[in-house]
């Protein structure tokens, strides 16, 4: 089996301004800050991967704009293969405004663009490619349709897929997804797909057997400082976290995904590959920002929390 990663998603640019508050209708407003930063679902798990040292590729479209350069550029210099990333005539970039006010709170746009046109015509161009990976990396930021015809071809081929139902979307229909090899979400996530409860441990894991009693296999949950849940039909397992004192959790869900996939496709069992994703995860949320959070592997190695 090839090592191989393929991630068929989503990118942004985190678009974030400081505010003092939030401007009314109508009014103009000094803010003291803005920084960018590149993200999405998808990149930021490539990403992830790429750093820890996994070779990873990724179908994407990016803007017809200042942004789709260098979203490509930033791939490359992670080292993730860009040969599938592809401009969409005439669109924007995916963009997220992000407005965080003096108690930390923070307000949040997501704009597709670009990401609205990765299409199953995408996927299809890239498909020679993509059949020389060992695992298909999905989340939820692009076309339903583009994630369900992944799913599909990669059945067909005899392609493990990781799917990461995130965001959370109730048009999801988890018959056309239930034979993915791993199934990851968080707890909103598990919450919206299942209709359950999801808080505790407890609850979570009930939750999670409705997914296995619709035919899912493996089922990782995702539980923030509680660490994360392996639900299989030979049972259930709590993977404690790794206490760290956290500083910034956007994008833990990503770091915990491309480290998994990393570790997995490096040759490591489900279980300690799981354990690695958790400190990987830990180690990011210790860290400000989303991609700028995510350690190479030598440092990784060095984390001894
Ligand atoms: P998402 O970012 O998708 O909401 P989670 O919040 O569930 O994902 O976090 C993903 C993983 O990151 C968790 O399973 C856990 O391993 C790790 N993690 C998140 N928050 C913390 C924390 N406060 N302390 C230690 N690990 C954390």
């Amino acid at each position: 089996m090839s090592g191989m990663i393929g991630v068929v998603g989503s990118n942004m640019v985190d678009l974030v301004t400081t505010i003092g508050r939030m401007p009314a209708w109508g009014e103009t407003l000094e803010a003291p800050g803005f920084a960018m930063g590149f993200g999405g679902k998808g990149a930021n798990q490539a990403v992830a991967a790429a750093r820890l040292g996994a070779s990873v590729m990724m179908v994407t479209r990016v803007g017809d704009d200042l942004f789709g350069g260098d979203v490509k550029n930033n791939l490359e210099r992670n080292g993730v293969d860009v040969r599938h990333v592809r401009t969409a005539p005439g669109a924007a970039n995916g963009v997220a405004p992000i407005f965080i006010d003096p108690n930390g709170e923070n307000a949040i746009l997501i704009v597709k663009g670009a990401n609205d046109h990765l299409s199953p015509a995408d996927v299809d161009a890239a498909s020679s490619d993509l059949a020389r990976c060992g695992l298909i990396v999905l989340q939820l930021e692009v076309p339903l349709e583009t994630v369900y015809h992944t799913i599909d071809w990669a059945r067909r081929e005899g392609i493990s897929v990781l799917l990461n139902p995130a965001p959370a979307n109730p048009d999801l229909d988890l018959d056309r997804v239930k034979d993915v090899a791993f199934f990851m979400p968080n707890q909103t996530e598990l919450a919206l797909l299942t209709g359950r409860e999801t808080e505790t441990v407890e609850q979570a894991t009930e939750a999670a057997q409705l997914l296995l009693a619709r035919g899912m296999g493996t089922v990782v949950v995702t539980l923030g400082g509680d660490g994360a849940l392996l639900v299989t039909p030979d049972g259930v397992e709590h993977l404690p976290p790794v206490r760290v004192q956290a500083r910034d959790t956007s994008g833990a869900g990503d770091a915990f995904i491309g480290a998994f996939a990393a570790h997995f496709m490096g040759g490591l069992a489900l279980r300690p590959a799981l354990r690695e994703a958790t400190r990987y995860a830990a180690l990011s949320v210790t860290r400000s920002g989303t991609q700028a959070s995510f350690a190479g592997a030598a440092e990784f190695a060095g984390f001894d929390p």
